[in-house]
């Protein structure tokens, strides 16, 4: 493990949380970080979410072995041309953001000549800012890592060890790849939350007293998604545009058939699918992912979603 210097562009849930992580589980290695907000900066130094923090980006990154960016991905680019002239040479610049080709596209072209290995830890929650990061985030949660097929195999290995040591299992695929499945596993769900929340508060014969009073009936379940920060999810939508189209476009076909068999009456199409969808969600917890408690055991942090 040779990374010893961390430079953190973001200091919301994310960065918050890497910052923390670091303390706890990498504590000989030092953490500088940076957020573009002057309340966030002084209650980051408040937490301590990092050793230091730093009125200026490129003072954070100077003397970095690893810089990662933890802004929405539509401010990747802006803040990767922020240290464009003080990045040291060597070092790696990586990210968290929730989709990978295009930001993978802006790293490269903001910093050219440096190391580039865009990562997505699978990890998060609905809340934001400086008091949402918590050191054990990344904890048995999959780290996805979507390195160029010539990168740096040094790089590579010391990022790997670095994202294992937070705690966080790694998967290997290509930027595009991580796009489709992120489309259909995180993106698309968020979609779904979000407009029918939006439908939910824009009826007008059913009261919106009466959508909080039932929402027990499984709608509290999507409010907690549709409470995600919008700036993110605005920015991931924006990013990530053609494989949630495509997704879409498969989902929309999905429901119609189930519109279908609702209107004809066709109970075993109905009785198979949520059928099949209960051995889904049985894989999930037997994999760890989630946990079968109905408060799925998070009162501290807020429950997690992956983002
Ligand atoms: P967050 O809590 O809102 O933190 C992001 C922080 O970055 C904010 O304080 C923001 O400040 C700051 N920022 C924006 N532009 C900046 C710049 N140019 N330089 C420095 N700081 C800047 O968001 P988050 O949930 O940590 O998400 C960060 C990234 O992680 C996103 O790319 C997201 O896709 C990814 N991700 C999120 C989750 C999740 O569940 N939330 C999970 C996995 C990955 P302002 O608020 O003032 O703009």
């Amino acid at each position: 493990m040779t990374i010893e210097r961390v430079a953190i562009i973001g200091l919301g849930l994310l960065g918050g949380s890497i910052g923390l992580a670091c303390t706890e589980c990498l504590p000989g290695v030092q953490t500088t970080g940076f957020d573009i907000d002057p309340e966030t900066r002084a209650r980051a130094a408040q937490r301590g979410l990092v050793g230091q923090v730093c009125d200026t980006p490129a003072e954070a990154v100077e003397k970095a072995d690893l810089v990662i960016f933890c802004v929405p991905v539509g401010a990747i680019p802006l803040a990767a041309a922020q240290i464009a002239g003080s990045l040291p040479a060597g070092s790696i610049v990586s990210d968290v953001g929730s989709s990978k080709q295009t930001v993978s596209e802006a790293l490269r072209s903001a910093l050219p000549g440096h190391i580039v290995i865009p990562a997505h830890p699978v990890a998060g929650t609905e809340r934001s800012g400086p008091d949402a990061g918590f050191a054990t985030l990344f904890q048995h949660r999959w780290c996805i890592l979507t390195p160029e097929a010539d990168a740096d195999p040094v790089a590579l290995s010391n990022l790997r060890s670095f994202w294992e040591a937070l705690g966080a299992r790694i998967e290997i695929m290509d930027a595009a790849h991580h796009d489709l499945v992120l489309a259909v596993t995180s993106h698309i769900p968020h979609l779904i939350a979000y407009t029918i929340v939006g439908t939910a508060s824009d009826l007008e014969d059913v009261t919106r007293g009466e959508v909080i009073k039932y929402s027990a009936g499984g709608f509290r379940d999507f409010t907690r998604i549709a409470a995600s920060d919008p700036t993110m999810w605005r920015d991931v939508f924006l990013h990530n545009r053609s494989a949630v189209l495509e997704m879409l476009g498969r989902f929309t076909e999905d429901l119609t058939a189930m519109q279908r068999a609702i209107r004809s009456g066709d109970g075993d199409a109905l009785f198979d699918l949520f059928s099949r969808t209960r051995d889904i969600r049985r894989s999930i917890i037997e994999m760890g992912q989630d946990d079968a408690r109905p408060d799925f055991g998070r009162a501290d942090h807020g429950s997690e979603s992956d983002a």
